[in-house]
Protein backbone atom coordinates (compact mmCIF):
# COMPACT_ATOMS: atom_id res chain seq x y z
CA UNK A 1 0.00 0.00 0.00
CA UNK A 2 1.38 3.18 -0.52
CA UNK A 3 0.96 5.34 2.62
CA UNK A 4 1.62 8.64 0.21
CA UNK A 5 -1.77 8.46 -1.50
CA UNK A 6 -3.33 8.28 2.42
CA UNK A 7 -1.25 11.67 3.41
CA UNK A 8 -4.27 14.79 3.40
CA UNK A 9 -3.38 17.41 0.87
CA UNK A 10 -5.67 19.54 1.86
CA UNK A 11 -4.84 22.02 5.00
CA UNK A 12 -8.48 22.44 7.09
CA UNK A 13 -9.89 25.32 8.00
CA UNK A 14 -13.62 23.87 8.55
CA UNK A 15 -15.43 24.78 11.12
CA UNK A 16 -16.23 21.46 11.97
CA UNK A 17 -15.14 18.94 12.40
CA UNK A 18 -11.94 20.64 12.57
CA UNK A 19 -8.21 19.95 11.65
CA UNK A 20 -6.12 17.26 14.53
CA UNK A 21 -2.57 17.99 15.39
CA UNK A 22 -0.47 16.43 12.78
CA UNK A 23 1.54 14.51 15.67
CA UNK A 24 -2.07 12.98 16.65
CA UNK A 25 -3.03 12.13 13.47
CA UNK A 26 0.03 9.77 12.91
CA UNK A 27 -0.79 8.22 16.56
CA UNK A 28 -4.41 7.48 15.54
CA UNK A 29 -2.89 6.23 12.19
CA UNK A 30 -1.11 3.42 14.39
CA UNK A 31 -3.98 2.75 16.92
CA UNK A 32 -6.23 1.75 14.16
CA UNK A 33 -3.42 -1.01 13.50
CA UNK A 34 -2.87 -1.50 17.02
CA UNK A 35 -2.76 0.43 20.62
CA UNK A 36 0.76 -0.18 21.48
CA UNK A 37 1.06 -1.70 24.22
CA UNK A 38 -2.77 -3.65 24.13
CA UNK A 39 -1.71 -5.33 20.27
CA UNK A 40 -5.07 -4.66 19.44
CA UNK A 41 -6.95 -1.78 17.08
CA UNK A 42 -8.72 0.52 18.79
CA UNK A 43 -11.48 0.19 16.72
CA UNK A 44 -12.09 -3.13 18.39
CA UNK A 45 -10.73 -2.98 22.47
CA UNK A 46 -14.07 -3.50 24.96
CA UNK A 47 -14.56 0.09 27.18
CA UNK A 48 -15.22 -2.84 29.78
CA UNK A 49 -11.36 -3.62 29.42
CA UNK A 50 -8.66 -2.17 32.21
CA UNK A 51 -6.78 -0.62 29.16
CA UNK A 52 -9.67 1.68 28.69
CA UNK A 53 -10.91 2.57 32.28
CA UNK A 54 -7.27 3.46 32.55
CA UNK A 55 -7.88 5.91 29.37
CA UNK A 56 -11.03 7.65 31.07
CA UNK A 57 -8.57 8.30 34.62
CA UNK A 58 -6.04 9.09 32.51
CA UNK A 59 -8.05 12.05 30.69
CA UNK A 60 -9.89 13.39 33.56
CA UNK A 61 -6.81 14.04 35.16
CA UNK A 62 -5.57 15.81 31.76
CA UNK A 63 -8.48 18.08 31.96
CA UNK A 64 -8.60 18.76 35.33
CA UNK A 65 -4.75 19.49 34.94
CA UNK A 66 -5.03 21.70 31.89
CA UNK A 67 -7.99 23.49 33.54
CA UNK A 68 -7.06 23.57 36.97
CA UNK A 69 -9.83 22.65 38.49
CA UNK A 70 -10.92 22.42 42.11
CA UNK A 71 -11.12 19.03 43.59
CA UNK A 72 -15.15 19.24 43.49
CA UNK A 73 -15.43 18.83 39.77
CA UNK A 74 -16.57 15.86 38.06
CA UNK A 75 -15.21 15.07 34.11
CA UNK A 76 -17.73 13.19 32.40
CA UNK A 77 -17.48 11.58 28.73
CA UNK A 78 -21.21 11.82 27.03
CA UNK A 79 -22.91 11.52 23.97
CA UNK A 80 -25.32 13.32 21.82
CA UNK A 81 -23.48 16.60 20.72
CA UNK A 82 -23.57 19.62 22.81
CA UNK A 83 -26.95 19.64 20.85
CA UNK A 84 -28.03 17.00 24.22
CA UNK A 85 -26.97 19.06 26.95
CA UNK A 86 -29.05 22.10 25.53
CA UNK A 87 -31.96 20.03 26.70
CA UNK A 88 -29.90 17.74 29.37
CA UNK A 89 -28.64 20.98 31.45
CA UNK A 90 -32.08 22.48 31.75
CA UNK A 91 -33.76 18.56 32.52
CA UNK A 92 -31.99 18.90 35.56
CA UNK A 93 -31.44 22.06 37.07
CA UNK A 94 -34.67 24.18 35.41
CA UNK A 95 -37.44 22.15 35.78
CA UNK A 96 -40.00 22.87 38.28
CA UNK A 97 -37.76 25.94 38.98
CA UNK A 98 -39.98 29.16 40.11
CA UNK A 99 -37.60 31.65 38.63
CA UNK A 100 -36.16 31.61 34.82
CA UNK A 101 -32.60 30.67 33.86
CA UNK A 102 -30.25 33.66 32.33
CA UNK A 103 -29.66 33.41 28.86
CA UNK A 104 -27.62 35.59 26.27
CA UNK A 105 -28.35 35.23 22.44
CA UNK A 106 -25.51 36.41 20.92
CA UNK A 107 -25.45 33.89 17.83
CA UNK A 108 -26.47 30.79 15.83
CA UNK A 109 -25.37 28.43 18.56
CA UNK A 110 -27.24 30.08 21.66
CA UNK A 111 -30.18 30.64 19.57
CA UNK A 112 -30.71 26.56 19.30
CA UNK A 113 -29.72 26.43 23.03
CA UNK A 114 -32.55 28.87 24.05
CA UNK A 115 -35.74 27.15 22.53
CA UNK A 116 -34.47 23.72 24.21
CA UNK A 117 -34.31 25.19 27.51
CA UNK A 118 -37.68 26.53 27.25
CA UNK A 119 -39.47 23.39 27.05
CA UNK A 120 -38.07 22.46 30.43
CA UNK A 121 -38.83 25.36 32.19
CA UNK A 122 -38.89 29.72 32.46
CA UNK A 123 -36.41 31.64 30.66
CA UNK A 124 -35.29 35.12 30.36
CA UNK A 125 -33.32 36.44 27.48
CA UNK A 126 -30.89 38.93 28.89
CA UNK A 127 -29.62 40.41 26.41
CA UNK A 128 -30.04 39.61 22.45
CA UNK A 129 -27.89 40.89 19.37
CA UNK A 130 -30.80 39.58 17.19
CA UNK A 131 -31.62 42.83 15.95
CA UNK A 132 -27.73 44.05 15.25
CA UNK A 133 -27.17 40.57 13.17
CA UNK A 134 -25.20 39.26 15.63
CA UNK A 135 -22.12 41.40 14.68
CA UNK A 136 -21.22 41.57 18.43
CA UNK A 137 -20.98 40.78 22.37
CA UNK A 138 -22.59 42.87 24.95
CA UNK A 139 -21.06 45.00 26.86
CA UNK A 140 -21.12 44.45 30.58
CA UNK A 141 -23.01 47.79 31.37
CA UNK A 142 -25.47 45.96 28.80
CA UNK A 143 -26.28 42.98 31.44
CA UNK A 144 -28.14 43.16 34.25
CA UNK A 145 -28.49 39.76 35.71
CA UNK A 146 -30.87 38.22 38.41
CA UNK A 147 -29.86 37.02 41.86
CA UNK A 148 -32.23 34.19 42.03
CA UNK A 149 -31.77 32.43 38.71
CA UNK A 150 -30.88 28.80 38.89
CA UNK A 151 -28.20 28.73 36.22
CA UNK A 152 -26.62 31.60 33.85
CA UNK A 153 -26.09 30.42 30.19
CA UNK A 154 -23.51 31.63 27.29
CA UNK A 155 -21.73 30.59 24.50
CA UNK A 156 -18.02 31.40 25.09
CA UNK A 157 -17.25 31.15 21.10
CA UNK A 158 -20.31 31.44 18.74
CA UNK A 159 -18.62 29.57 15.84
CA UNK A 160 -20.71 30.64 13.22
CA UNK A 161 -20.43 34.69 13.57
CA UNK A 162 -17.17 34.30 14.27
CA UNK A 163 -17.82 35.83 17.82
CA UNK A 164 -15.79 35.35 21.40
CA UNK A 165 -15.95 36.62 24.83
CA UNK A 166 -12.87 38.01 25.83
CA UNK A 167 -13.98 38.04 29.47
CA UNK A 168 -16.02 35.88 32.16
CA UNK A 169 -19.45 37.31 31.81
CA UNK A 170 -21.74 36.70 34.75
CA UNK A 171 -22.38 36.85 38.39
CA UNK A 172 -20.06 34.42 40.46
CA UNK A 173 -23.23 34.50 42.95
CA UNK A 174 -24.97 32.48 40.01
CA UNK A 175 -24.44 29.11 38.68
CA UNK A 176 -22.58 29.76 35.65
CA UNK A 177 -23.16 26.99 32.52
CA UNK A 178 -20.78 27.88 29.36
CA UNK A 179 -21.04 25.94 26.20
CA UNK A 180 -17.39 25.76 24.60
CA UNK A 181 -17.24 23.68 22.12
CA UNK A 182 -15.85 25.67 20.02
CA UNK A 183 -12.87 27.16 21.94
CA UNK A 184 -12.59 24.70 25.11
CA UNK A 185 -8.94 24.00 25.63
CA UNK A 186 -7.67 27.06 23.48
CA UNK A 187 -6.73 29.28 25.95
CA UNK A 188 -5.80 29.51 29.93
CA UNK A 189 -8.81 31.00 32.08
CA UNK A 190 -10.04 31.09 36.13
CA UNK A 191 -12.25 27.62 34.59
CA UNK A 192 -13.27 27.61 38.88
CA UNK A 193 -15.36 30.17 38.08
CA UNK A 194 -17.57 28.01 36.08
CA UNK A 195 -20.19 25.73 37.58
CA UNK A 196 -20.31 23.38 34.50
CA UNK A 197 -19.07 23.78 30.89
CA UNK A 198 -19.47 21.28 28.38
CA UNK A 199 -17.52 21.63 24.74
CA UNK A 200 -17.99 18.11 22.07
CA UNK A 201 -15.01 16.73 20.43
CA UNK A 202 -15.57 17.89 17.05
CA UNK A 203 -14.25 21.57 17.21
CA UNK A 204 -11.26 21.75 18.98
CA UNK A 205 -10.81 18.22 20.93
CA UNK A 206 -11.06 15.08 18.27
CA UNK A 207 -13.61 13.28 15.84
CA UNK A 208 -17.31 13.80 16.78
CA UNK A 209 -19.04 11.01 19.38
CA UNK A 210 -17.99 12.61 22.28
CA UNK A 211 -18.77 15.33 24.33
CA UNK A 212 -16.87 16.88 27.26
CA UNK A 213 -19.20 17.85 30.40
CA UNK A 214 -17.05 19.56 33.57
CA UNK A 215 -19.25 20.36 36.90
CA UNK A 216 -19.39 20.96 39.89
CA UNK A 217 -21.20 18.08 42.41
CA UNK A 218 -22.94 20.29 44.26
CA UNK A 219 -25.23 21.22 41.13
CA UNK A 220 -27.40 18.48 40.94
CA UNK A 221 -28.36 18.82 44.66
CA UNK A 222 -32.21 19.40 43.38
CA UNK A 223 -31.97 17.38 40.49
CA UNK A 224 -35.38 15.52 39.72
CA UNK A 225 -35.51 12.12 40.39
CA UNK A 226 -37.43 11.03 37.46
CA UNK A 227 -34.65 11.68 34.87
CA UNK A 228 -34.07 8.80 32.01
CA UNK A 229 -31.02 7.22 33.42
CA UNK A 230 -28.70 8.08 30.44
CA UNK A 231 -29.80 11.71 30.92
CA UNK A 232 -29.16 12.26 34.34
CA UNK A 233 -25.86 13.33 34.97
CA UNK A 234 -25.62 11.24 38.54
CA UNK A 235 -25.94 8.09 36.61
CA UNK A 236 -23.34 9.16 34.36
CA UNK A 237 -21.03 10.15 37.45
CA UNK A 238 -21.87 6.60 39.28
CA UNK A 239 -21.43 4.99 36.03
CA UNK A 240 -17.92 6.90 35.77
CA UNK A 241 -18.83 7.42 32.15
CA UNK A 242 -19.39 4.18 31.12
CA UNK A 243 -23.41 4.24 31.33
CA UNK A 244 -23.56 2.45 27.75
CA UNK A 245 -20.92 1.68 25.19
CA UNK A 246 -18.93 4.91 24.85
CA UNK A 247 -17.31 5.65 21.76
CA UNK A 248 -14.12 4.44 22.55
CA UNK A 249 -12.25 5.98 20.18
CA UNK A 250 -13.73 9.41 19.90
CA UNK A 251 -12.51 9.10 23.84
CA UNK A 252 -8.75 7.57 22.87
CA UNK A 253 -8.25 10.60 20.52
CA UNK A 254 -9.19 13.47 22.60
CA UNK A 255 -6.77 11.90 25.33
CA UNK A 256 -3.90 12.22 22.47
CA UNK A 257 -4.66 15.82 22.40
CA UNK A 258 -4.50 16.13 25.63
CA UNK A 259 -1.37 14.77 26.07
CA UNK A 260 -0.26 16.64 22.86
CA UNK A 261 -1.54 19.99 24.73
CA UNK A 262 0.24 18.57 28.05
CA UNK A 263 3.57 17.48 26.57
CA UNK A 264 4.15 19.31 23.04
CA UNK A 265 2.86 22.39 23.43
CA UNK A 266 3.15 22.76 27.67
CA UNK A 267 -0.44 23.56 28.55
CA UNK A 268 -3.23 26.22 27.81
CA UNK A 269 -0.79 29.54 28.44
CA UNK A 270 1.11 28.36 25.47
CA UNK A 271 -1.69 27.03 23.42
CA UNK A 272 -3.20 30.34 23.95
CA UNK A 273 -0.32 32.32 22.94
CA UNK A 274 -0.05 30.19 19.77
CA UNK A 275 -3.80 30.93 19.10
CA UNK A 276 -3.30 34.76 19.33
CA UNK A 277 -0.61 34.46 17.26
CA UNK A 278 -2.25 33.04 14.42
CA UNK A 279 -5.48 35.42 14.97
CA UNK A 280 -3.42 38.18 14.75
CA UNK A 281 -1.88 37.25 11.37
CA UNK A 282 -5.52 36.49 9.72
CA UNK A 283 -7.12 39.92 11.03
CA UNK A 284 -3.89 41.39 10.21
CA UNK A 285 -4.88 40.59 6.91
CA UNK A 286 -8.13 41.48 6.56
CA UNK A 287 -7.53 45.09 8.29
CA UNK A 288 -5.03 45.74 6.07
CA UNK A 289 -6.61 44.90 2.68
CA UNK A 290 -8.26 48.27 2.16
CA UNK A 291 -11.89 46.86 2.61
CA UNK A 292 -11.36 43.92 -0.06
CA UNK A 293 -11.94 41.52 2.90
CA UNK A 294 -14.45 42.44 5.73
CA UNK A 295 -14.76 41.10 8.72
CA UNK A 296 -18.53 39.95 10.20
CA UNK A 297 -17.66 40.71 13.96
CA UNK A 298 -16.92 44.31 15.80
CA UNK A 299 -12.71 44.51 16.67
CA UNK A 300 -13.00 44.05 20.28
CA UNK A 301 -15.57 40.55 19.72
CA UNK A 302 -13.30 39.37 17.44
CA UNK A 303 -13.04 34.99 17.96
CA UNK A 304 -9.41 33.66 17.57
CA UNK A 305 -11.22 30.72 16.52
CA UNK A 306 -13.38 31.59 13.75
CA UNK A 307 -12.71 34.37 11.61
CA UNK A 308 -15.88 35.51 9.89
CA UNK A 309 -15.48 37.30 6.31
CA UNK A 310 -16.76 38.82 3.01
CA UNK A 311 -15.81 39.77 -0.04
CA UNK A 312 -17.21 42.29 -2.44
CA UNK A 313 -19.49 40.62 -3.85
CA UNK A 314 -21.06 36.84 -3.65
CA UNK A 315 -19.43 36.16 -7.17
CA UNK A 316 -15.98 36.67 -6.00
CA UNK A 317 -16.74 34.94 -2.68
CA UNK A 318 -17.37 31.91 -5.05
CA UNK A 319 -14.24 32.11 -6.95
CA UNK A 320 -12.39 32.80 -3.81
CA UNK A 321 -13.29 29.41 -2.55
CA UNK A 322 -12.48 27.63 -5.76
CA UNK A 323 -8.90 29.04 -6.10
CA UNK A 324 -8.62 28.17 -2.51
CA UNK A 325 -9.21 24.42 -2.66
CA UNK A 326 -7.28 24.62 -5.95
CA UNK A 327 -4.46 25.91 -3.72
CA UNK A 328 -5.05 23.12 -1.27
CA UNK A 329 -7.13 25.24 1.49
CA UNK A 330 -10.40 23.65 2.68
CA UNK A 331 -13.51 24.36 4.32
CA UNK A 332 -13.49 28.10 3.72
CA UNK A 333 -16.73 28.34 3.16
CA UNK A 334 -18.95 30.10 5.79
CA UNK A 335 -21.51 28.53 7.61
CA UNK A 336 -25.12 27.75 5.53
CA UNK A 337 -27.15 30.27 7.86
CA UNK A 338 -25.31 33.89 7.07
CA UNK A 339 -22.87 32.58 3.91
CA UNK A 340 -19.89 34.33 3.31
CA UNK A 341 -16.67 32.81 4.01
CA UNK A 342 -15.02 31.57 7.48
CA UNK A 343 -11.37 30.43 8.40
CA UNK A 344 -11.54 27.98 11.47
CA UNK A 345 -8.30 28.26 13.48
CA UNK A 346 -8.83 25.32 15.91
CA UNK A 347 -5.60 23.95 17.92
CA UNK A 348 -4.83 21.24 15.39
CA UNK A 349 -4.10 23.88 12.66
CA UNK A 350 -0.55 25.65 12.85
CA UNK A 351 0.92 29.08 12.70
CA UNK A 352 2.63 27.95 9.28
CA UNK A 353 -0.95 26.70 7.54
CA UNK A 354 -2.66 30.29 8.95
CA UNK A 355 0.47 31.94 6.98
CA UNK A 356 0.12 30.26 4.33
CA UNK A 357 -3.75 31.16 3.70
CA UNK A 358 -2.84 34.84 4.70
CA UNK A 359 -0.45 34.78 1.41
CA UNK A 360 -2.82 33.09 -0.87
CA UNK A 361 -5.35 35.96 0.51
CA UNK A 362 -2.91 38.62 -0.25
CA UNK A 363 -1.74 37.00 -3.80
CA UNK A 364 -5.76 36.59 -4.78
CA UNK A 365 -6.52 40.36 -3.54
CA UNK A 366 -3.78 41.60 -6.00
CA UNK A 367 -4.53 39.37 -8.45
CA UNK A 368 -8.21 40.61 -8.23
CA UNK A 369 -6.73 44.49 -8.59
CA UNK A 370 -5.28 43.67 -11.19
CA UNK A 371 -8.19 42.30 -13.36
CA UNK A 372 -10.10 45.82 -12.79
C1 LIG B 1 -21.09 23.09 16.57
C2 LIG B 1 -21.64 23.66 17.83
C3 LIG B 1 -22.73 23.06 18.51
C4 LIG B 1 -23.47 21.83 17.96
O1 LIG B 1 -22.86 20.69 18.40
P1 LIG B 1 -23.33 19.19 18.06
O2 LIG B 1 -22.28 18.36 18.68
O3 LIG B 1 -23.41 19.07 16.58
O4 LIG B 1 -24.64 19.01 18.71
C5 LIG B 1 -23.13 23.62 19.70
N1 LIG B 1 -22.52 24.70 20.22
C6 LIG B 1 -21.47 25.30 19.60
C7 LIG B 1 -20.84 26.50 20.22
C8 LIG B 1 -21.00 24.80 18.39
O5 LIG B 1 -19.97 25.39 17.78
Amino acid sequence: MPSAALTANQLNFSGGPGALPEAVLAEVKEAIEAVPGVGLSILGISHRSDWFAGVIAELQANIRTLLGLPDDYQVLFLQGGATQQFSMLPMSLLAGSPTPADYLLTGYWSGKALPEARRQGPVRVVWSGEREGFCRLPRDEELQFANDAPYFHYVSNETVEGLQFHRVPGRDEVPRICDMSSDFLSRSGDYGRFAMIYAHAQKNLGPAGVTVVVLREDLLRDAPDDLPGFLDYRAQIAARSIYNTPPVFAIYVVLLVTRWLLREIGGLAQMEAINRQKAERLYACLDGSEGFYRGHAAVPDRSWMNVAFRLPSPALEARFLAAAKAAGLSGLEGHRSIGGLRASLYNGLSLAAVQRLVEFMEDFRRHQAGRR
